[in-house]
């Protein structure tokens, strides 16, 4: 059973992240670890973090969605918790998927508020209304997670709908992101790597700088949220674009565009940082699209793709499904990608901007708790 709950843990690891542009909620992991009315289980399980993405998920009609997890460091030597989940957690510390705090504070909703995300989370907030004004004025922004019929539901703390909503980032949000920012303090996973900058030589993760968690704002000036030193400004922020794979009607995959690495698609593209479309293919898309099909670049801000595979693509101008507007991308053929195209490597696989994806698909996302064994994912009745 420990092996299972391994495999169910490396899914779960694919969907935490501290980059601003892929998380879609925020979260306490500490919290929700701890809803045992979930499952009825162990006083405390990381399994139930699980449950919550898959419950987002199904909200957002949408596959592989990341959430943002803040947590207290004593979840890391938590003694309800297995020494394996211990382990993990500390992993995603170290590589900077979580955010490992000595005293979150108010940090779940100071990151909610820099980007504009939902917060999932039964704590109330009430003397908090007043600096994040949205908790009240936008229903759905936090949003609790109960025992549903079928795995967590949410209510809305306020207006008592089901849907996490997200708002705009804040302003601080907005000017905080234009940026890039470098923490002194050595191997810092959530500031450091990437970019070159004058600690780049020490830290242990290389994270794109595009992907930089926000800054904490303390007396406005920007912190590092794990250290508390006050961060460096290292310029600009490298422009990048959010692009997703939609496969028969569904959003599988967003993933970030950058100057410094290209993106490769296909049925099962060669390297690391490729995305994979096999597993959501039937057999004739599967005949059909090539190994590695198409190769998506950043080129001074323009999006450019380029057809690397046997059979070829076609770009639907502004998601246009008529037939008559479908222009074919050949092999080894480039194409910028305007505002609203998006690239077909075969009917119903779709490359693009998410905002611009066509929606309207049956929805039957893929779990990530697909590996749990049936014990430790026991649903009350
Ligand atoms: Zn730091």
């Amino acid at each position: 059973m420990r092996f299972e709950i391994s495999k169910v843990l490396d899914a779960i690891e694919g969907r935490v992240c501290t980059d601003p542009q892929l998380a879609r909620a925020v979260l306490d992991l500490a919290e929700i670890i701890r809803y045992q009315d979930l499952d009825g289980g162990r006083p405390a399980s990381t399994l139930r973090l699980g449950m919550v993405i898959d419950a987002l998920a199904r909200s957002m009609e949408e596959d592989s969605v990341q959430v943002y997890a803040v947590v207290h460091r004593g979840v890391l030597s938590d003694a309800d918790l297995t020494s394996n989940e211990r382990m993990v957690v500390r992993r995603w510390a170290d590589d900077g998927l979580v955010e490992v705090l000595d005293n979150p504070g108010d940090r779940m909703l100071e990151v909610a508020d820099l980007l504009g995300l939902p917060v999932l989370s039964r704590v109330r907030f009430d003397g908090l209304r007043g600096r994040f004004p949205w908790l009240v004025e936008q229903p759905g922004r936090a949003v609790a997670p109960v025992p549903g019929a079928g795995g967590p539901v949410f209510i809305a703390h306020v207006g008592g709908g089901h849907t996490p909503v997200a708002g705009p980032p804040s302003p601080a949000g907005a000017k905080l992101l234009a940026r890039q920012w470098r923490c002194s303090e050595s191997g810092c996973s959530l500031f450091g790597g990437g970019g070159g900058g004058a600690f780049a030589d020490l830290a242990r993760v290389d994270r794109a700088p595009s992907g930089q968690p926000p800054p904490s704002l303390r007396n406005g000036v920007p912190t590092c949220p794990r250290h508390g030193t006050r961060l460096g400004d290292g310029g600009p922020r490298p422009r990048s674009e959010v692009l997703a794979v939609r496969v028969g009607g569904l959003i599988r995959r967003r993933f970030v565009l950058t100057a410094e690495q290209p993106v490769m698609i296909g049925r099962a593209p060669d390297g690391s940082g490729g995305i994979v479309l096999g597993q959501w293919l039937n057999d004739e898309a599967r005949r059909w699209i090539s190994r590695s099909h198409l190769r998506l670049e950043l080129r001074g801000g323009d999006v450019v793709a380029t057809d690397v595979s046997t059979n070829g693509s076609g770009v639907r101008p502004g998601g246009s499904m008529a037939e008559a507007d479908r222009i074919p991308l050949a092999p080894q053929q480039s194409r910028i990608l305007g505002t609203g195209d998006m690239v077909e490597l075969y009917p119903g696989v779709q490359v693009g901007r998410p905002g611009e994806l066509p929606t309207g698909a049956p929805y039957n996302p893929d779990s990530v708790m697909a590996e749990a064994p049936t014990m430790a994912i026991r649903l009350p009745r």
